[in-house]
């Protein structure tokens, strides 16, 4: 006979609850009979009367009704647009409670994803003011009652909240949205339509370097034309004049992918130039560039420290973007090698290498995966790899690659534990030893965990 298991709680059912952990991405979790049921805007130990809205087979989803037991790190706030939006989704949580939030979640997927539960971690680095820090926004732009509008998007949906004070972002970032905004109004450029693949304008991207103060602007549109583009180019300059550089990329595809191929010049120079732990960089629009300028500093000064380099090694810098980690670090070192998939910011590479007069570094273009086992086959060495990927972690196959280099030490930089501790547990099983763990707070008020991972072959 099959065995019908029916599920503890119900959709639409109110129930009251006590909230006993927080989820990787900032959810209080209360367990009815052990069915976990995940609730926004919830803190270990508050009581809460929630409404269940989600039934699933191994989890549920409930809504906040009314706290009836609040948490000593509870802080008061009105800005429940930071919640709903994902932009801020922590900071109901008080900062130093934040840090502490952060060490544990790297002790969790260490114990167990990695099964590495005695590494040691150190006390999250967090920021003095963890406000106002991102240098970069990517603003969706839709059309609500005839007007062009920017916000973000509730959480795990595509409906727009209009928003104007971002909070976590440089606020000369936040003015200047609105001021694009309001010039392509004037001009009644079309928002995208998502639904109907209409329209145009899909996003505005804003950078500004936090040293420099220099700004870019790219506005991403559906279609190649935008019209009038050399008014509306020079009725930005005038609004910002902080911009030096103006471009328009061009996403003709029905994707979440913001940007789209094609990139055009609408005024000034294609890079903006920030600094970095004292040297200089060009970025471009295509360029990843760490969002929060002074915890990358933190963070890289972090890499160096671990590495304890000597003047003959040779260090190669796996996922390098425009260079910054060997760049930072090429003075104490023999020879840098870099390796990058997105050609643009490759070649921001050897112009930054060029611009801070270091000659014992070089870059190249391609898939990680695909260019270390050519550095290995041709005999390249390195004693210290210095891998920083995206969210996804790293190959299986780029693992066994660096197995084989057989460098003394691999300094891991991650934006994601989960994937970090997956790759330890190779890492491990392939002779190394996860030496210590530095938590870096680059995203306050948010549940993003960045860390650097110290790892030496036995
Ligand atoms: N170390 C740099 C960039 C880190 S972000 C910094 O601190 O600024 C990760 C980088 O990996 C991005 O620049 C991204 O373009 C690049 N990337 C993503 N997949 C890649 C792959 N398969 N091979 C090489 N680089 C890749």
């Amino acid at each position: 006979m099959k065995k019908t298991r029916s599920l503890p709680v119900q959709k639409n059912q109110t129930l009251k609850v006590t909230i006993e952990d927080l989820t990787h991405d900032g959810f209080g979790v209360a367990k009815i009979a052990g069915y976990p049921i995940f609730i926004e805007n919830t803190l270990p130990t508050e009581k809460a009367e929630i409404l269940v809205i989600k039934v699933g087979k191994k989890f549920g989803y409930g809504k906040l009704q009314k706290l009836l037991e609040k948490s000593p790190d509870r802080v008061e706030t009105t800005e429940q647009n930071l919640i709903r939006t994902g932009i801020a989704p922590l900071h109901h949580l008080n900062y130093s409670a934040q840090l502490v939030f952060k060490q544990k979640q790297v002790k969790k997927v260490m114990t167990k994803i990695a099964h590495q539960p005695d590494v040691k971690i150190l006390s999250t680095l967090g920021m003095e003011k963890p406000w106002a820090y991102r240098n970069k926004a990517q603003i969706p732009v839709r059309q609500i009652d005839g007007q062009l509008t920017t916000g973000f998007f509730r959480r795990n949906s595509h409906d727009l909240i209009s928003l104007e004070n971002f909070f976590i972002q440089d606020p000369k970032i936040d003015e200047a949205i609105v001021k694009v905004r309001d010039i392509l109004q004037k001009y009644h450029v079309q928002a995208y339509n998502e639904a109907e693949h209409t329209g145009n304008l899909r996003h505005i991207i804003v950078r500004r370097a936090h040293y420099t103060g220099e700004m870019m602007i790219v506005l991403v549109t559906r279609k190649a034309k935008i019209f009038p583009e050399q008014e509306i180019a020079a009725d930005i300059k005038e609004a910002v004049p902080e911009v030096v550089s103006i471009m328009q990329n061009i996403q003709p595809l029905k994707t979440n992918v913001i940007l789209g191929t094609e990139m055009k010049v609408l005024y000034g120079k294609e890079t903006i130039e920030d600094h970095l732990l004292g040297k200089t960089y060009q970025i471009a629009a295509s360029a990843f560039y760490q969002v929060n300028t002074r915890q990358a500093e933190v963070l890289y000064q972090t890499a160096i420290d671990f590495a304890e380099l000597k003047p003959t090694d040779i260090v190669w810098d796996v996922y390098c973007g425009i260079g910054t980690i060997g760049l930072s670090l090429a003075d104490h070192v023999k020879e840098v090698y870099g390796v990058e998939i997105v050609s643009a910011a490759v070649e921001n590479a050897r112009k930054n290498a060029q611009l801070n007069q270091i000659e014992n570094a070089w870059f190249e273009a391609g898939k990680a995966e695909e260019v270390l086992p050519k550095w290995e086959a041709a005999g390249r060495k390195a004693d210290v790899i210095i891998v920083d990927p995206p969210r996804k972690g790293l190959a299986a196959s780029l693992i066994e690659t660096l197995t084989q280099v057989s460098s003394r030490k691999i300094v891991y930089i991650s934006c994601n534990p989960a994937t970090f501790a997956r790759d330890c547990e190779l890492l491990v099983k392939a002779g190394y030893q996860v030496e210590k763990i530095q938590p870096v707070d680059m995203f306050p008020q948010t549940a993003h965990v960045e860390l650097v991972g110290l790892l030496i072959k036995k």
